[in-house]
């Protein structure tokens, strides 16, 4: 990269300022609806230590499906391939929250990142205990990760979600009925529903993410997971972690991302950098609209896509 990241993230930020179409804020969880379209933050965390932001790198945001890559992180290091007995990895090519493909499948979702994967995801965290020690151990993990003591739930969105979740509760019941769900729905869904309410900052959320680019490693040297699984969960947010507009962000981005309703992603560029994008407004797909063009822009300028040769 020849361009310095500090100019581009500017342009970046410049760009999105202008942006003629912002998308559309989720509104099917009320508490999500009142956050303003207006919002653009980037925060890149690279290899080599340094840390460049933009616009509202610094507001909390609700990270939603982002939180499924770290559950997943947790999941796998409790059961290991296991968990691959309960939920797919392939992408789904349908909505985030459709029903349709668990009746074909007897029950297993697709893959971890839609939201029936995930809710299998938060049965195996919950391990026999009540929802707020699954809760507390995955709090834990995002600030030991992102080294920020701050993250913390927001308990308005939370409450919003489990009020209206009821698509989420018929997913959880339905796959109770093939036993790929083992606990009480109301607990597994009562920590899906918190992790999902989990708000983080772009700066936060690059700095959790680091572990994915560093093959596994924390920076300060630690293990979160081998390299293989840093690899394998990153293979699945590039296939499946737009929903299904997975193949466009492909695409477009080139690299592993994590989309979550609240209008923020997470995109991992192996031994590179870790990137945090955040804007509420959604395209059609539920990503964010201008989320994905800020990754499409960087992407081009840096030749960052996990595509380009080194
Ligand atoms: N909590 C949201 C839901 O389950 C997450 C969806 C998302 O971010 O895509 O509907």
């Amino acid at each position: 990269m020849t361009e310095d990241l500090t100019d581009i993230v500017a342009d970046i930020v410049a760009s999105m300022r202008s942006a003629p179409d912002r998308g559309r804020v989720a509104h099917y969880i009320p508490e999500l609806a009142k956050v303003e379209a207006r919002h653009f933050g980037i925060a890149i965390a690279t290899a080599d230590g340094q840390m460049v932001t933009g616009g509202d790198a610094d507001m909390g945001f609700s990270i939603q499906s982002i939180s499924k890559v770290f559950a997943l992180t947790l999941a796998v290091g409790k059961v290991g391939d296991q968990l691959w007995d309960r939920v797919g990895r392939e992408p789904s090519g349908t909505a985030f929250n459709s029903i349709v493909q668990l009746e074909h499948e007897q029950g297993i979702p697709r893959n971890p990142f839609i939201n029936a994967g995930a809710i299998v995801v938060a049965d195996v965290n919950l391990g026999g205990h009540q929802p707020r020690v699954a809760i507390g151990e995955m709090l834990r993990f995002l600030r030991y990760l992102a080294g920020d003591d701050d993250i913390a739930i927001n308990e308005a969105v939370a409450a919003s979600e489990t009020a209206s979740g009821f698509r989420n509760m018929a997913l959880a019941n339905y796959m109770r009925a093939f036993d790929n769900v083992r606990h009480p729905v109301e607990l597994v869904l009562g920590a899906y529903f918190h992790q999902c309410a989990i708000e983080m900052s772009c700066r936060q959320l690059a700095l959790a993410g680091r572990y994915l680019m560093l093959d596994g490693r924390h920076p300060d040297g630690g293990r979160v997971v081998s390299p293989r699984r840093a690899r394998r969960i990153n293979a699945l947010m590039l296939t499946c972690g737009h929903y299904d507009a997975s193949g466009d962000f492909a695409f477009r981005v080139g690299m592993p991302g994590k989309s979550g309703v609240g209008g923020g992603i997470l995109a991992i560029v192996p031994g590179r950098a870790s990137i945090a994008v955040w804007s509420p407004g959604l395209n059609a797909s539920g990503n964010s609209q201008l989320g994905t063009l800020a990754l499409e822009e960087l992407s081009s300028r840096t030749g960052w896509s996990i595509f380009s040769p080194p």
